[in-house]
């Protein structure tokens, strides 16, 4: 194994063997933010202005994530993979301004991939992705600054008013983010619901992905 990691550290992008030893320490850093104020440029205005147009109409919003940044969507993307998909961490390829180390050593000073897993089986639990069926992707609308995750529900009837002041009666089901009149008039706003592949409930963003 020292062979391999020899191996490893002669080419520049993959397989760091210094830094700080990756673990539950590494959740805390690079946060993301769950404020409309963290979103970029006009779609942070119409996002602002669509969580307004609920809450003024009676809905209860609680956003749960908008901006990612990109270093917190490295570590969960490749700590993910080692736990779910079986990736050796010692392949993990390097990310510039996160100085992290994957491969931790046994008492002897040899490379462990038992060890390694469990540092980042701790992370996985830490960022709270055990659930999730697919790897967090390395590049989203989060890490742009242009994505939403939010919960939204309410009761009886939804009246709101569209980006053009038109009041909205909300009858049908479910009174939810998933509602297709409600999506209607997020899309009036500049904010749309998740339009592809699969489900993410909570997912708003410029353009649906
Ligand atoms: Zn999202």
């Amino acid at each position: 194994m020292q062979a391999r990691l020899q191996e490893i550290r002669s080419h520049d992008r993959v397989g760091r063997t210094t830094g700080e030893l990756s673990g539950a320490r590494w959740v805390d850093r690079f946060r993301g933010s769950s404020s409309l104020k963290d979103l970029r440029g006009a779609f942070r205005d119409r996002a602002e202005a669509f969580v307004e147009a609920l809450r003024a109409a009676g809905a209860v919003v609680t956003i749960s994530a908008t901006f990612r940044p990109p270093q917190r969507a490295y570590l969960m993307h490749w700590s993910w993979l080692i736990v779910k998909r079986n990736l050796d961490p010692v392949t993990v390829p390097e990310m510039n301004g996160v100085e992290i180390n994957w491969a931790h050593e046994d008492a002897e000073g040899n490379y462990s991939r038992q060890l390694s897993v469990i540092a980042a089986r701790a992370m996985v639990e830490g960022f709270n992705i055990q659930g999730l069926g697919v790897a967090p992707a390395l590049r989203s609308r989060h890490t742009l600054g242009f994505g939403i995750d939010m919960n939204i529900r309410w009761n009886g009837v939804l009246a709101i008013p569209d980006a053009y002041g038109n009041i909205v009666q909300i009858t049908g089901t479910p009174r939810t983010g998933m509602n297709v009149q409600l999506r209607r008039v997020g899309e009036s706003f500049g904010v749309i619901k998740y339009n592809r592949a699969g489900r993410d409930d909570p997912h708003w963003s410029d353009n649906g992905t």
